[in-house]
């Protein structure tokens, strides 16, 4: 079980893609020589067990709704709102796909509103209804990365097609081109991603920048039922 990931990807590897690899056959050589892609996906379960049990599906947009009419009425916030221009604008995509990352540093320093936040829909829904809502959402659940090693043949060529590209054009000393070759490269799946992929998850506790906010957040629950050490 070979695992094409950016922890794992050596200089010996990196230069034989890039003398010996043409473009063209790239995802076939891939294909041909390892089995998984190495994705991330961050949020804020609420239960961490369930994405392992029912895997990641996409956005189901009357739950989303109905969570955030849940989260207004505890608040309570009881002003007149519609929010359906928002539904429109992720309409044919979290409905439709799950994204992941192939570099999971992105998540502490490039887009760290996934684990401050959590959905990025329910992040809008909240800022287009009161900005101040959002903050809520940095109460529920807990900030978590969930590491997939993804079988290739669930993704499609032309989402590995980019990085031979990004192999091809990496320079530097192995941490500065793993770093642009992995970071801000996203893998969309449509349908659904089984919760057997998840091969182990984790909750940062570093400080993150709020863009949102343009404060910091720093969340300090390191281990959820899932990974608590045992007593
Ligand atoms: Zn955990």
């Amino acid at each position: 079980m070979k695992i094409f990931a950016k922890e794992t990807l050596s200089w010996k590897q990196l230069q034989f893609i890039k003398k010996n690899i043409p473009a063209q056959d790239f995802v076939t050589w891939l294909r041909g020589n390892y089995d998984y892609l190495m994705c991330y996906h961050a949020g804020r379960p609420i239960d961490v067990n369930s994405y392992y049990v029912n895997g990641f599906v996409p956005a189901d947009f009357d739950k989303s709704v109905k969570r955030f009419e849940e989260l207004l009425r505890s608040i309570p916030y009881t002003r007149p709102y519609d929010v359906q221009h928002v539904l429109d604008t992720y309409k044919g995509q979290t409905d439709r796909f799950i994204y992941f990352i192939l570099d999971k540093d992105d998540f502490i320093d490039g887009a760290p509103h996934y684990l401050i936040y959590g959905s990025e829909l329910l992040l809008s829904l909240a800022q287009n209804v009161a900005s101040f809502i959002k903050d809520y959402l940095k109460t529920i659940g807990i900030p978590t990365i969930f590491h997939c090693s993804i079988p290739l043949d669930q993704i499609e060529d032309f989402e590995l097609k980019g990085l031979h590209e990004r192999i091809r054009c990496s320079s530097g000393d192995l941490d500065a081109r793993l770093n642009q070759i992995f970071s801000n490269y996203s893998i969309i799946i449509e349908q659904s991603v089984s919760g057997t992929y998840i091969v182990g998850h984790d909750h940062p506790t570093v400080p993150l920048i709020d863009y949102h906010s343009y404060g910091s957040y720093k969340n300090n629950v390191a281990f959820c039922p899932v990974c608590a050490p045992a007593p």
